[in-house]
């Protein structure tokens, strides 16, 4: 790989002036970046090239955002934390969309991967040791089958989901493709979007014409489980102010509370947590709740072992069901009479604290 030397000369409307932005105002700076040469000939690509020169970021080409080397990292541990500081900007050229139950129809692929450490991460299974930020530029080409699947289903509804692989907020101010796609669905009459985020970024998303068509998660939990497992995220308390702020922004809003981990208190925390949400929503009028359990596949745990030796995930196999998984591969979840009372507690607290949300399913 070499260091790209791309043109200094400026383009007429490029979309975006960078000069002068302050790393501040990202609340992600990569420490590298990777770039598919294609991936300048879009707009995106060279705002995001742009951006990243104002910053300082160093940048090299990449043949393809599937096989990056390059990433130090002589331990597990050392890998992972580098690859989550590297962004790698590509063209995705798979635009059959995989299935996305239970929260929508298709997952709609716009970034891989996220910045945040969370211990328990399910990308754990499905990225590897080196889970790097990826974010596609041509995200026309994206919409564009969007929309043809979209098409072949009217009358019905086609809902998909723009987090099914990653976080996509934290890059946002890279590509500004939330935005983008927010106002594509928007003028979509039988397509709805979602996605869902731990991070707080979302300014630039409160003004955009949504027409109501994008549903806008935040993924919470127990204070506990938050302290424990989140790292590098947001807290609890800034995740819910800026949820008023994309409520008061007429989005439809839910929460994702996942994973739902049992340990010594949880009903007590997970109470304190849903009573937040009751002082600042109310009884939860138009609110969805979305509730997962913890789960873990070997794979993930010899992964988070490797980088989190330390971690106190609880992942004792003896004390879990072991389940087959809708992608071919097993998970130990919860034993039966313990997501039995997981479910009626979650239950009876969305109906004392919040009894006009709805609960879409619970797993
Ligand atoms: S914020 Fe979400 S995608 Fe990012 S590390 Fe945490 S669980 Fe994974």
């Amino acid at each position: 790989m070499k260091t790209v030397q791309v043109t200094q000369e400026k383009k007429k409307n490029e979309p975006v002036k960078v000069q002068g932005i302050l790393r501040g105002l990202f609340s992600f700076v990569p420490k590298r970046a990777f770039f598919e040469k294609n991936a300048l000939n879009y707009p995106m690509g060279r705002r995001v090239f742009n951006i990243l020169r104002e910053l300082g970021t160093e940048v090299k080409l990449a043949g393809s955002h599937n096989r990056i080397t390059g990433i130090p990292g002589k331990t597990a541990r050392e890998a992972y934390m580098e690859a989550k500081r590297t962004l790698v900007v590509g063209v995705r050229k798979t635009l059959d969309f995989q299935p996305c139950k239970p929260s929508a129809h298709f997952q709609l692929p716009l970034v891989t991967s996220c910045p945040g450490m969370c211990e328990y991460c399910y990308l754990n299974t499905t990225l590897g040791k080196k889970p790097y930020v990826r974010v596609y530029v041509n995200v026309d080409e994206i919409l564009e089958q969007a929309r043809q699947n979209i098409a072949s289903r009217v009358p019905e509804i086609t809902v998909f989901e723009g987090a099914a692989t990653s976080d996509p907020l934290p890059v946002e101010p890279f590509t500004g493709a939330l935005a983008k796609t927010i106002e594509f669905f928007g003028g979509q009459e039988h397509g709805r979007f979602r996605f869902v985020t731990k991070f707080t970024n979302v300014d630039s998303l409160l003004g955009l014409k949504h027409q109501g068509h994008t549903r806008f998660r935040f993924s919470i939990n127990s204070a506990s489980v938050i302290d424990r497992f989140e790292r590098g995220t947001p807290r609890l308390i800034r995740r819910l102010e800026a949820a008023t702020r994309v409520r008061e922004a007429g989005y439809p809003v839910g929460f994702i509370i996942a994973p739902i981990i049992t340990y010594t208190g949880w009903q007590e925390e997970y109470r304190d947590m849903v009573t937040l949400l009751a002082d600042r929503f109310g009884s939860g009028a138009g609110l969805t709740l979305e509730l997962i359990t913890h789960r873990f596949t070997r794979r993930a745990k010899a992964t988070i072992l490797g980088i989190f030796p330390e971690t106190q995930l609880p992942m004792e196999e003896s004390e879990r069901k072991y389940k087959y998984g809708q992608f071919g591969y097993g998970k130990y979840v919860y034993r039966p009479e313990d997501m039995d009372q997981i479910r009626l507690f979650f239950s009876d607290i969305v109906h004392e604290y919040l009894s006009q949300a709805e609960i879409e399913y619970f797993v």
